[in-house]
């Protein structure tokens, strides 16, 4: 195996289970890895710090493991055993529930790595090589442990590096199995349904992380105007629906995301009177004049406005003029939850860009709950940079 010897001072972080080696901190390599082999870290003394998927790029290790061990069936069987206990405790698997991340990166020790499970299937998404050469192996292992899955579908295509040098197929398609094309995949969540279109759809089909926070907009719906704006499969409009929504306006730019959000409201709730969906620019809808006054309840989930680090002035300056506006617009005595998954901005950042965005607004604003992740997105302690997701719920004046 190649052995790749840090600089002095740079096994620091490692010490302390921060899985990134930089590579900058690399001061010898063996031999030169190919991209997603498997190498071993050493400090400058030559001592053993761990063993983890070589990477081109700023981050030039992610750690498998801390202590020596081989990384073969045995080891994917136990760290995906381990990250489905988690999920065991969490309750996440009942009869109103069949939906959940399994495997959330760094948070289950598999940097790389992310398995969302939607009833009898799991969908796998590698973010590194060394995962994609993994895939197999990982699919099986899910097989061993989950005795109810049919079948595991690879969709790693928007998510690999681009210019890796890959040596075998990189495409999307089912590793074990294959859902029934004639049925369309169904999951439920908090007793909700939804399609699910993990062949089609962004991400691995659905936005598991927000449900705990879709709850908590169902408990704020009762007899409200509610506008979800960046919609996707309309999660959060359901979720209000149920609530006892008067009114539920989707907003999508995606007319794929509108359809989806028309077909599991549909399939949620017999009477669609209540849901109106529009497949336009989120910024646009919310300059238009009708929005004046019109809704108690508002929902801003946009993409991740900052995908790096050089990104975050100018996705600072966005998150100030979404909310400015939604704040401008809503009703007096109305509720805001707004949201941002850009992993390079903290929570201070994005308070602050609401905050500012309040005093543009001119409104009495408060602060009434502070969101985040949930707990099958779990944040590694000693890898801070996982918690992505941040939202803020605001009483506005
Ligand atoms: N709230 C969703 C997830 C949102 S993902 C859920 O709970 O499932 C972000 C969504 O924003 C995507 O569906 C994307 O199509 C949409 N989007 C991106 N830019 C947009 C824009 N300018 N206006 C409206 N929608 C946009």
């Amino acid at each position: 195996m190649i052995v790749l010897t840090l600089h002095k001072g740079k096994e620091q972080s490692l010490l302390r289970f921060h899985p990134w080696v930089f590579s900058g901190a690399i001061k010898h390599m063996s031999d030169t890895p190919c991209e997603g082999d498997i190498v071993e870290v050493r400090a400058f003394d030559g001592s053993f710090l761990g063993l983890g998927h070589y990477e081109i790029g700023s981050i030039a290790v992610r750690i498998l493991s801390f202590t020596p061990c081989d990384i073969n069936d045995a080891f994917w069987t136990s760290r995906i055993s381990e990250a489905y206990k988690l999920r065991q405790t969490l309750n996440l698997e009942r009869d109103d529930n069949d939906t959940f991340r399994l495997i959330h990166g760094e948070g289950d020790s598999l940097p790389g790595l992310i398995v969302d499970i939607y009833r009898n299937s799991a969908v796998v998404q590698a973010h590194s090589v060394g995962m994609h050469y993994a895939r197999n192996a990982i699919a099986n292992a899910l097989m061993q442990i989950i005795p109810s899955l049919r079948s595991v579908y690879y969709k790693s295509s928007s998510t690999l590096p681009h210019k890796a040098k890959i040596t075998d197929n990189r495409d999307d398609g089912y590793l074990i199995g294959h859902a029934d094309a004639s049925v369309e995949p169904l999951a439920t969540e908090n007793g909700l349904q939804f399609h699910i279109d993990w062949l089609r759809g962004q991400k691995t089909g659905f936005f598991v992380d927000q449900r705990d926070n879709r709850s908590l907009v169902q408990h704020y719906s009762k007899d409200k105007t509610v506008l979800n704006t960046f919609c996707y499969t309309g999660g959060f409009s359901c979720y209000a629906l149920r609530g006892g929504a008067s009114l539920v306006h989707s907003v999508d730019s995606s007319a794929k995301a509108i359809e989806l959000t028309d077909k599991n409201v549909a399939l949620n709730f017999a009477d669609t009177s209540r849901h109106r969906s529009f497949a336009v620019d989120a910024f646009d809808y919310l300059q238009s004049d009708e929005v004046n006054n019109r809704y108690d309840l508002i929902i801003l989930d946009p993409p991740a406005f900052a995908k790096h680090r050089d990104a975050i002035p100018k996705a600072l300056q966005g998150y100030k003029r979404l909310n400015a506006i939604a704040l401008r617009k809503i009703r007096p005595g109305g509720i805001l939850f707004t949201f941002s998954c850009s992993q390079a901005i903290n929570k201070e950042q994005f308070r602050l860009a609401v905050f500012s965005a309040a005093s543009i607004a001119r409104r009495k604003v408060r602060i009434l709950h502070f969101l985040s992740q949930p707990a099958d997105h779990p944040i590694n302690i000693y890898h801070p940079e996982g918690e992505y997701l941040k939202g803020l719920v605001l009483y506005v004046e």
